[in-house]
Parts: structure tokens; C-alpha cells; sequence
């Protein structure tokens, strides 16, 4: 195993007006990520999915430790990234990276390719320009960039969307991390050239030994790219499993809702799912819903649903579920 998750929680706390302070109302906190407990094998591709706003994003930045966590701990072969001294986290910044959503943003516009590239090599102390220069030119070969030299004095403005992202791909990996978190890395790009850039990550994932945690709201880009799928709604994971068989086979009825919106030909349906509504719009994460957190919306609710608290508990083997139906 190469990451565990205990007990993980990130609570931002809602500012204040003068006429709350006044009033002494007590402090509210958005509740982003709220108690979560997973692992990460070596050389796996785990994915998280769910709506805009649900913690995915949240939780990858806290994984590479570019938040502090209101609670718990992941333990990054088997030690708290947590506990490190933020002196002495720059050893585990060389282990973990991170592709961001948008090329356009992560990439400094007044930088060429090649210093882009180069960068991380001399924060990280490659003190001979030869070497990083062979670095870079190979980062370059590796994300398809080819001729590297032709790339390597460009700006970002002059490559395309698909160009931008293989070079944030370059950077992330020119330090040969062992973990990387990417988070919803194709979803900026036109779908013409999404699948190439997946099928790059993956085969840089088996020359490389990688491990990802793959962020994606799109659960067609999930099937075909994880291994195991985590799906989250309002800070909490709420079903967990080898991703085929959550997709193929969902469990939970936010899943159903989930995978019923994915366009159909994306995924082989082993079987035709009935129509799952979802019943009106996500709950503020400031004042969570009593009992389980998806009973306002859900259709199969009954009884202990706005009551009792559903744990996730293993159903199948390697499938589990937060919902009262699995009881
Ligand atoms: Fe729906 Fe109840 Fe299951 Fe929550 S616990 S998903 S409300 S059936």
C-alpha cells in the first residue's frame, strides 16, 4: 500500500459579518471533506468522482499535503505527511505531484517550455545544467513533444490546449515522483484529443511505476482509466470498488443517479438501468442533512434515512457501501 487515508477532514470556516460578531452567532465551517478512510495501492489508478463541489478537488490537495487538514492523517508509506517538518517536506514534494485542471493557469505565460520544465529540477537542487538539460529533453520526448528542441523555446500561448497539458505533465513528472494526483486533467480540453492524453498517462504510469489518484466528475473517463473508483457526495465517500464493477453495477442510489446521466455509448451497459431520478439540488455543506446526507434527494428513502447515519461497509468483496438498503 502506498497511501492510507484515516479519519480525513477539512473544514473551512464561513466568514463572519460585523452583525454576527455582534450577535454572537456561533462560527459556521463548510464542511469540504468530512471523515474520510481509503487506500491507495502502488501503481494503481483510484479515481474520485462526483458532482462540482463534492471534495474531490479538496481532498487532492490535501493528499499532497498543499492544505493542512482540520483532522487526521495520511500516512504516505507509512509515515504522516502531516508530521513532517515543512523544512524537511521537500524530500516527499519530490515523491508527490500535481496536474491541475487548467494548462493555462499552472504554466506561467513569461516562461519558455524549457525553463517551465527545468524549474522544478533546480528547486530540487540538480545542480548540472547538462543533466537537467537532458532531463528536460527527455520529459519533453516522454509527453510526445517532439522535436523537443522546437518546443523547448516556446511560450505557452503558443501551443495548443493538448500541448499546454503535456507539458504540465512534463513538469509534474521530471522529478520520477512515485505518486500523482491529477486533478480532472482532460476536462479543459477538446474531447478530440482527451483520449490521447489519457492513453499518455497511462503508458507513462507503466514506464514509470506511477500511482494516481485520478479526479474526474465524468464517470466514462473513469471506467476507462481506474481501477478502483471512489464516488463522493457532500465531503463523504458513499460507494468504493473496482471501478468497472461500480459503474457496470452501481449500488448506491447516488451512483444509479450518477452513472444514468452518462451519455449513452460512453460505457457498455451490462445490463439497462431503470430511470433514477434525483430529487432536487445538493445540500449546503455549512448545515449538512441529519442522518444520511443524500435522504433529501433520495427516491428510495425510508425509515432510519434522516435518522441514522449509514457507515461504509463492505458489501461484496471489494465493494462498498454507505446506504441503509445493504444493511
Ligand atoms: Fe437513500 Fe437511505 Fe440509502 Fe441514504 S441510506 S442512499 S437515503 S436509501
Amino acid at each position: 500500500m502506498l497511501i492510507e487515508v484515516r479519519g480525513l477532514k477539512k473544514y473551512f470556516p464561513v466568514r463572519r459579518s460585523w452583525s454576527d460578531i455582534l450577535k454572537r452567532r456561533k462560527q459556521k465551517f463548510v464542511k469540504a471533506v468530512n471523515d474520510l478512510n481509503f487506500t491507495i495501492e502502488e501503481n494503481e489508478v483510484f479515481c474520485l468522482a462526483g458532482e462540482s463541489g463534492c471534495g474531490k478537488s479538496t481532498t487532492g490537495r490535501l493528499l499532497v499535503r498543499l492544505l493542512e487538514p482540520t483532522e487526521g492523517q495520511v500516512l504516505f508509506e507509512g509515515k504522516n505527511i502531516y508530521d513532517v517538518p515543512k523544512k524537511e517536506f521537500k524530500e516527499y514534494r519530490r515523491k508527490m505531484q500535481i496536474i491541475f485542471q487548467d494548462p493555462y493557469e499552472s504554466l506561467n505565460p513569461r516562461m519558455t517550455i524549457y525553463d517551465l520544465v527545468e524549474e522544478p529540477l533546480r528547486i530540487h537542487g540538480v545542480r548540472s545544467e547538462e543533466e537537467r538539460f537532458d532531463m528536460v529533453y527527455q520529459a519533453l520526448k516522454d509527453v510526445g513533444l517532439e522535436p523537443p528542441e522546437d518546443f523547448m523555446i516556446r511560450y505557452p500561448h503558443q501551443l495548443s490546449g493538448g500541448q499546454r497539458q503535456r507539458v504540465a505533465i512534463a513538469r509534474a513528472l521530471i522529478l520520477n515522483p512515485k505518486f500523482v494526483v491529477a486533478d480532472e486533467p482532460v476536462s479543459m480540453l477538446d474531447v478530440s484529443i482527451r483520449a490521447g492524453i489519457l492513453k499518455l498517462m497511462l503508458d507513462l504510469k507503466e514506464k514509470y511505476g506511477l500511482t494516481y489518484l485520478f479526479i474526474t466528475h465524468d464517470l466514462s473517463v473513469a471506467y476507462h482509466m481506474c481501477d478502483r473508483l471512489a464516488i463522493m457526495y457532500l465531503g463523504k465517500i458513499v460507494e468504493l470498488g473496482p471501478a468497472d464493477s461500480v459503474i457496470l453495477d452501481p449500488k448506491h442510489p447516488y451512483t444509479k443517479a450518477l452513472v444514468e446521466a452518462v451519455p449513452k455509448g460512453q460505457v457498455d451497459y451490462r445490463r439497462k438501468l431503470k430511470e433514477v431520478p434525483i430529487k432536487g439540488d445538493v445540500p449546503s455543506p455549512i448545515d449538512l442533512p441529519s442522518g444520511c446526507i443524500f435522504h433529501p434527494r433520495c427516491v428510495e428513502a425510508f425509515e432510519p434515512c434522516d435518522k441514522e447515519e449509514p457507515e461504509l461497509v463492505e458489501v461484496e468483496e471489494g465493494r462498498f457501501v454507505a446506504c441503509h438498503l445493504y444493511r
